[in-house]
């Protein structure tokens, strides 16, 4: 029975198929207007992560989901940028000016340009040139002059001791408790929404890290998984950015900080240091997640430019601006791989009188997914499966053969319906978890 290895094993990522479901929409606040199909799972690789991002999956802590975007009345479209073709606009690299003048504050400014002054060209440069590295690290305190100052026979200090640190993903009672004032302020939740349980399993669990240990990490090494950015000012937590790091791309998963700090934008503050963050250690992409055109909060991410979008059935990527958001304004699913195809395929969804999750994911015809013949062309019966802490393939289980594939309800149904929404690569180095 056990037919996979060791080794084996420990290159897999494991996915508990939960189906497809419709639920109430937190955009619009439909009682059922957004459908997804849904899988969780403690242990994915980052490498595995990266590909299901590239097909339009997002985790929330353990949960992965793929959305329906043509049946969902506000789609979750994935945007992804190229790190080095950002080019930020002048609000952009205001905050960050603001930031840096706060950070060091008038005094330490004044004196600094006196007692190590720039040369003229550095001036003429900064004037006609903006650099997002330099700009992004100039007021951390490392990266901060502090000569002598003769009326104190001290260093010169900044207003502030402002720190930025990559950290693992764990949970610590500073964090916790900066995100419940974050969440209750902000976002005006109760404070009985949160646990530090919740708060676990939503910021602080999900894919692989790697380094496993921050203190072991060798500086060469490329950093993958969940990792947490933590903003420190005079030795404070202020702000957390929760990163999944993948082999080509930094995903921005989520942003909380200090309330009191609102005004200086740390949305934006942010996800400009995350983008220097993907130049300086070589990922291509920067991902914000989703956007939803229809959501006022979200054209905020259309300014990171040039955005592109990931196509929904194609899993190509397009540019956000021009034909794309014309065609945005116009209906909420836009697929231009669609749009430029001259076949018209009898694939339409069905009405919406009719039950959705009552029928298989093949009838559905949910964007980005394999048809059931895709699926049969897989082979499935040498994917593997978890069962009570042992590998084995699908076809040691009794009667596999002769299960049925295209009914919802069935053992093999619900796994091929995995397999459709994964893709013959993820379904390759994966396993199926359904009993333990
Ligand atoms: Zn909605």
């Amino acid at each position: 029975m056990n037919s996979v290895d060791a080794e084996r094993a420990r290159q897999l990522s494991l996915f508990r198929p939960l189906g497809y479901q419709r639920n109430s929409c937190g955009y619009c606040k439909s009682d059922d207007g957004s459908a997804s199909y849904y899988a969780s799972s403690v242990a994915v690789r980052p490498q595995h992560y990266e590909h299901l991002i590239q097909q339009g999956w997002r985790r929330s802590g353990t949960l992965y989901y793929k959305q329906n975007l043509r049946t969902s009345c506000c789609p979750h479209y994935t945007l992804r940028l190229e790190a080095s073709d950002f080019r930020p606009r002048r609000d952009q690299r205001k905050a960050i000016h603001r930031w840096n003048h706060f950070v060091l504050g008038p005094e330490y400014m004044r004196k600094a340009a006196r007692l190590c002054p720039r040369s003229r060209e550095e001036k003429k440069f900064r004037k006609c040139n903006f650099d997002l590295q330099s700009s992004v690290h100039e007021a951390e305190y490392s990266k901060v002059k502090r000569p002598l100052d003769p009326a104190t026979n001290r260093p010169l200090e900044p207003a502030h001791r402002f720190e930025v640190n990559l950290e693992g993903d764990s949970v610590s009672q500073a964090k916790f408790d900066l995100f419940l004032k974050y969440q209750t302020t902000v976002h005006r939740e109760d404070v009985s929404r949160w646990t530090v349980k919740d708060f676990r399993r939503f910021l602080c669990s999900g894919i692989k890290r790697s380094p496993a240990s921050v203190t072991s990490s060798n500086a060469s090494e490329k950093k993958l998984g969940s990792w947490h950015q933590c903003y420190r000012l005079d030795g404070k937590l202020i702000a957390v950015a929760v990163l999944d790091l993948v082999p080509s791309g930094v995903s921005s998963v989520y942003v909380f900080y200090d309330p009191e700090y609102e005004q200086w934008e740390f949305g934006k503050l942010s996800a400009m240091r995350e983008i220097a963050f993907a130049q300086e250690n070589q990922y291509l992409y920067y991902y914000m997640g989703y956007y939803i055109h229809s959501c006022q909060k979200m054209r905020y991410k259309a300014s990171f430019r040039p955005q592109y979008i990931l196509d929904p059935e194609s899993n190509s990527w397009d540019p956000l601006d021009g034909e794309l958001s014309q065609k945005l304004d116009q209906r909420p699913y836009v697929s231009l791989s669609r749009d430029r195809s001259s076949t018209t395929s009898d694939d339409s969804p069905p009405g919406r009188d009719v039950n959705e999750e009552e029928l298989s994911l093949f009838d559905i015809h949910m964007p980005g997914v394999l048809t059931l013949a895709e699926v049969k062309a897989l082979d499935l019966d040498h994917w593997c499966l978890l069962v009570h802490g042992t590998f084995v393939h699908m076809i040691d289980l009794v009667g596999w053969e002769s299960m049925p594939m295209d009914q919802p309800q069935s053992l093999k149904g619900i796994i091929a319906e995995l397999a459709a929404v994964l893709g013959p690569e993820i379904v390759k180095d994966s396993a199926v978890v359904l009993f333990d």
